[in-house]
């Protein structure tokens, strides 16, 4: 047996009993009519969270970055322009992948810890005539909001199409694909859908699968190419590779967890446990790294105190606590803490509980601090 962790880190976060239960059904064959039937409901569930009517909705076999491949790959052909946004380490990731599938990458920037401004997407855009914008909503590595509204209508009054990562955000924080105009949005299971790492929702407009179809070039990827996944997914259920049953047995059942919370009630849990969380991380007179109106409820990052040895902090609340947080990335590394609420790890007992491990590992390092119970307390009782 391994070890039981309370996992408060960028993810994977923590899954209940009830999708793990899932994961140990006897398996059925991949092509079994029963299997086809769990297929369709999963891709119904996906369209309530993503709230969509697009056809090709479904669970990509691989994680969070197999659904940032499928998504580029399969729109952009080689000499193609991609304007990209930056502000983090999944926005230079997505320039590898366009550089890897032939296209020519424009980066928009922004500081890490700060969203990226709308007028330097726009003059990207204008300027680069790109086959697609792709933009991170949730950048796990800094813990800030990128705000969709108005990139679609940008996107698209230049021909380009909206690529969303929504891998810390769908299942936590609105998205909305249709309503936002989204043309192709993927996420992550391990994160706010409270699911084990290993597959990638994802979802395209009938606009980007126009484009698919009428490709020049094959998709530079075999296993992504998603004009052959679809045929597995829709009527035609023609095999392309072995479906990974059990994670899509633990993928419904996740999914049927939210559907029976509600979008809206779960959306509200994220942000009431963030405020809690925040509020007890001020009342102990430490610092949030994102200012107020940029912030993820999933992620959230805090500043290191001036002095401390923020991995022997994190080594604390792991070995004593049993507590996971993440340490920060890149340039970050060493000045911030990022800690997850997400999925079924959003809760206030959680928030309470990390609180004091981080109040108890600091007190550890020699620094001493009030308790941020009582004012984390004071956003659910108030
Ligand atoms: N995009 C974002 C915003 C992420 O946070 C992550 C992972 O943390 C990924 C993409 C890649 O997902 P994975 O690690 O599941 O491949």
């Amino acid at each position: 047996m391994t070890t039981n962790r309370l996992l408060l880190g960028p993810g994977p976060s923590p899954v209940d009993q009830r999708v793990l239960r899932a994961l140990s059904e006897p398996l059925l064959g991949h092509l079994d009519p029963e299997f086809l039937r769990i297929m369709d409901e999963i891709q119904e569930l996906l369209r309530y969270v993503f709230e969509t009517r697009n056809r090709l909705t479904i669970p990509i076999s691989g994680t969070g970055s197999a659904g940032m491949e499928a998504s580029l790959v399969n729109l952009l052909e080689p000499g193609d322009a991609a304007v990209v946004g930056i502000a983090g380490v999944f926005g230079e990731r997505m320039v590898d992948i366009v550089e890897r599938s032939g296209a020519k990458p424009v980066a928009v920037r922004a500081d890490w810890g700060r969203p990226i401004d709308l007028s330097l997407i726009e003059e990207a855009v204008a300027n680069s005539h790109p086959a697609v914008l792709a933009i991170v909503h949730a950048e796990t590595s800094t813990g800030v909001l990128q705000e969709l509204e108005g990139l679609a209508d940008l996107a698209h009054r230049h021909g380009a199409l909206l690529v969303v990562d929504a891998v810390t955000s769908l299942g936590g924080h609105p998205v909305g694909v249709d309503a936002m105009g989204i043309d192709v949005c993927y996420s992550g299971t391990q994160k706010c859908l409270g699911c084990p790492p290993g597959l990638s929702p994802i979802t395209f407009s009938d606009r980007a699968m126009e484009r698919i179809h009428a490709r020049k070039q094959k998709v530079q990827s075999w296993y992504l190419d998603v004009s052959m996944v679809e045929k597995y997914w829709g009527a035609d259920r023609t095999y392309h590779h072995t479906a990974p049953v059990s994670m899509n047995y633990a993928l419904r059942e996740a999914l049927r967890m939210i559907r029976e919370e509600g979008l809206e009630p779960r959306w509200k849990r994220h942000e009431r446990n963030h405020r809690g969380f925040v509020a007890g991380i001020e009342a102990m007179g430490l610092e949030m790294f994102v200012s107020r109106k940029n912030r993820l409820w999933s992620l959230n990052s805090v500043r290191v105190p001036e002095g401390i040895d923020e991995a022997r902090v994190r080594v604390r609340l792991l070995e004593r606590h049993g507590i996971e947080i993440g340490g920060g990335l890149g340039p970050l590394k060493g000045k911030i803490w990022r800690v997850g609420l997400m999925g079924s790890g959003s809760t206030r007992e959680n928030v309470l509980l990390v609180l004091e491990a981080l109040r108890e590992s600091l007190e550890f390092e020699g620094k001493v601090c009030p308790s941020g119970v009582s004012a984390a307390e004071r956003v659910y009782f108030p």
